[in-house]
């Protein structure tokens, strides 16, 4: 007897069957090879959520104590990054400024205004996408962070990465875009390209401060930023065509 005809004549007797969910539900079928996004399956159930909690508490709490590098001598508060921690947009930048290390957050400046008003441009509000920094303590006069500080920092960037497993990245300025692909390549040759970190899309875009000084080449942040949301569209698209 075929299970359908069983179920049938089980429930006519009134039996009450329980069937598990994942027999009832048509198995996902995987990318094919040729896709080139790898992307997650739809979200994980509120008990496999508990463990991600805890990890990015003890992340937080790792990071506003930390002491690996000497910018912990000079910082005032530390700046974990703030946001949607469920962001499909994670947005990394170079360093806290002075007002970023004086809030605790990310892109308070003038900088920062610009860079919201650019995301508002594009349909993005602040609070929807996570933003972050390479190293989350400011380094002194606004110098750029050397590499052993970036290197020390390097964990708490991978371990925000893995935990919000954003579907596309954005590399605001060149010691992001540099530091993030592991490469010496100048701006100009970065942005406009798709790139990947561990198969997530990264995309270059312009840094509002160097922006807020060469207005002429807003532009060009414009058409940035049009690519990222172009490849954000791609993205999602793909998404759509396997859960669906
Ligand atoms: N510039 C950055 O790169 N990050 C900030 O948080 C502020 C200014
Ligand atoms: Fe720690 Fe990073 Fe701050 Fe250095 S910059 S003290 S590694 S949190």
């Amino acid at each position: 007897m075929d299970n359908a005809r069983r179920l049938q004549y089980l429930e006519a007797m009134g039996i009450d069957v329980w069937i598990s969910k994942t027999l009832t539900q048509p198995a996902q079928s995987p990318p094919s090879a040729t896709e080139s996004y790898s992307l997650d399956t739809p979200g994980p159930s509120v008990e496999s959520d508990l463990p991600e909690v805890i990890n990015w508490k003890s992340l937080q709490n790792e990071v506003a104590v930390c002491t690996k590098c000497s910018l912990c001598e000079t910082r005032n508060r530390t700046v974990f990054g703030s946001g949607n921690k469920n962001a499909d947009w994670m947005l990394i930048g170079e360093a806290p400024g002075q007002n970023e290390d004086l809030q605790g957050k990310p892109f308070v400046g003038s900088a920062g205004l610009l860079l919201t008003e650019m995301l508002r441009a594009i349909g993005l509000a602040r609070e929807e996408i996570f933003i972050t920094n390479i190293v989350k303590c400011r380094p002194p006069g606004n110098r750029n962070p050397k590499p052993d500080e970036i290197e020390s920092c390097r964990d708490y960037l991978q371990r925000q990465r893995l935990l919000i497993k954003p579907k596309i990245i954005l590399a605001v300025g060149r010691i992001a875009a540099q530091t993030l692909l592991k490469t010496d390549e100048p701006l100009s040759k970065l942005r406009g390209k798709l790139h990947r970190l561990d198969n997530t899309p990264v995309v270059v875009v312009y840094h509002p401060a160097y922006l807020l000084r060469s207005l002429l080449d807003k532009r060009k942040a414009w058409v940035d930023l049009t690519f990222a949301v172009q490849t954000y569209k791609n993205i999602e698209g793909h998404y759509a065509g396997i859960i669906r």
